[in-house]
């Protein structure tokens, strides 16, 4: 761990303590310097300043009094669920109050009827899967980002999750009806809801994947989906990227939709081998998870294409899990990798893009030189079927210069990515990690059309402030005034 840094953030004052504990009761407020200084971290590379104070809200009608409280103190404040956001999201840029929704963690209503839950956003993704499932209600939540186990469905309407099964369901803006949102002004309001296509803009839309800048989510009406009757999973294992990626493209083509299609690389398959034992073959450069849902009939004739698939694009083993429990031990080759690249070094930059599906194997190869050139090493891990990659790079933080090669290289991986006809980001969001990568993707005045809607709602730039756009389109709200 590195040594603690200089608190420059002034003490909260004990009037304002008191005031935040008159809502939210004692005992829900942190302000001691150790607990100020670790929210001024999240799971990325990047260091936020410490919290003014944290409050930990039970109700919406807390969250709306946190709001008002801090409006009328000139506090600006961001909400947070559970920090594992990967780009700075939930880092105080300022003197700030800190809302950690944690409290909020229950599980209102679940209607069948309707394929909807309602739950409170510090519900931790996770909890609602294994809750549906032991209910025995034959439906579950399906975005499923690699954090599911700690991260909350708040935060992951937030960042607009993505995950493994996102390929064919979509990421989590496919998965909300509607929500209840305390504004920047401390107004609470409903947008959409339990039936679809309600008239009027789609308000809806819009706040999933805003990164807590335009209000806080204090409720969350969610979809659900019936478990498929059959899944069989399959793990392809192939002599190098090039064919495994070819792979993907010829399954895409064939008009098959699988449910995930992760890609590993050979360096990834090492290091899991290493911590869970699965027997990755030498010959193989690269493996291909492949799993397919639906209706058990016709669903053999698929793993059939998918084999013939990969055979043809010089698949050296192709296993086909009998039952559950090894369809597990397939899964467990992707779940471990996080936990097996810790092995090898303590700080691990995980970054986020996308390319047209078909220049997956091109990127790749290109992200290596990149990294080789700035003497980094990378892993990979792709979500495949979405060009969605995640080039990970492992790195000594305590090495002086280190870190910020690292985020050289990963600014450059983006440039790639856009250059390619991709984007910026395929799952994690942009917070303070990618808003100046902002400008590769977007003109000046598509920039400003976004910007003048995040100022319609919180003209002040209280709510999360300094997140998403560009550093000097804030400079220059300052310099003109709210
Ligand atoms: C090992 C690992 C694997 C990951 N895998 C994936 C993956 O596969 N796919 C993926 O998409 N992401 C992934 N992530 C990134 C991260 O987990 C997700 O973005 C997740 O949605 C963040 O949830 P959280 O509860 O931790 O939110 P936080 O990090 O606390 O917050 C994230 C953002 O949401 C905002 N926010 C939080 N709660 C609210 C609220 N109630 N109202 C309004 N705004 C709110 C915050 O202000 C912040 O901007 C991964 C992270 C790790 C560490």
């Amino acid at each position: 761990m590195t040594a603690l840094q200089p608190d420059n953030t002034s003490d909260p004052p004990a009037r304002l303590i008191a005031r935040l504990e008159a809502i939210v009761g004692r005992g829900n407020v942190l302000h001691s310097k150790a607990d100020r200084f670790v929210y001024g971290y999240d799971a990325s590379v990047f260091r936020g300043r410490p919290a003014k104070a944290v409050a930990l809200p039970g109700s919406t009608g807390e969250v709306a009094e946190l709001v008002r409280l801090a409006n009328s103190e000139g506090l600006a404040f961001v909400a947070r669920g559970a920090g594992t956001g990967i780009n700075g999201g939930a880092l105080p840029q300022e003197d700030l109050l800190v809302i950690e929704l944690s409290r909020m963690n229950r599980i209102l209503e679940v209607d069948p009827d309707n394929r909807l839950v309602v739950v409170e956003p510090g519900v931790v993704n996770q909890d609602l899967k294994l809750f549906l499932a032991k209910r025995g209600f034959g439906f579950s939540y399906v975005p499923d980002p690699g954090s599911q186990v700690v991260s909350t469905i708040g935060g992951n309407v937030g960042n607009n999750a993505g995950g493994m099964h996102c390929l064919k369901y979509g990421v989590t803006s496919n998965h909300i009806a509607g929500l209840e949102v305390v504004l920047p002004g401390g107004e609470i309001i409903e947008v959409g809801g339990k039936t679809p296509d309600r008239p009027g803009m789609d308000l809806t839309g819009f706040f999933v994947g805003s990164e807590g800048t335009l209000g806080i989510v204090t409720r969350i009406i969610a979809r659900i989906l019936p478990l498929p009757e059959a899944v069989l999973t399959q793990l392809a294992l192939f002599p190098d990227l090039d064919s495994a990626a070819r792979a993907v493209s010829g399954i895409m083509a064939a008009g098959i939709l699988p449910a995930a299609l992760e890609l590993l690389d050979r360096r990834s398959m090492t290091l899991v081998d290493r911590a869970v034992h699965i027997g990755f073959p030498d010959a193989a450069g690269s493996a291909l998870i492949i799993e397919l849902d639906g209706v058990r009939e016709g669903l053999e004739i698929e793993v059939g294409r998918v084999r013939e698939i990969c055979t043809a694009n010089d698949a050296v083993e192709i296993q086909t899990a009998e039952t559950p429990e090894a369809a597990d031990r397939i899964w467990l080759a992707r779940r471990a990798a996080y936990g097996a690249m810790a092995r090898i070094s303590p700080t691990i930059y995980i970054a986020d893009g996308c390319v047209p599906r078909n220049r997956l194997s091109e990127a790749i190869g290109r992200a290596i030189e990149i990294c080789a050139r700035k003497g980094l090493e990378v892993i990979n891990l792709a979500h495949a079927g979405d060009g969605n990659l995640h080039p990970l790079i492992p790195y000594d933080q305590t090495i002086p210069g280190e870190k910020e090669k690292v985020i050289e290289a990963a600014r450059e991986l983006l440039a790639m990515c856009v250059e390619m006809g991709g984007t910026i980001t395929g799952e994690h969001g942009i917070g303070v990690e990618k808003q100046e990568e902002m400008t590769l993707l977007f003109n000046g005045r598509e920039l400003d059309a976004m910007f003048s809607l995040k100022l319609a709602f919180d003209p002040a730039d209280r709510c999360n402030p300094r997140k998403i756009f560009p550093v000097a389109m804030f400079d220059r709200l300052q310099l003109s005034g709210p």
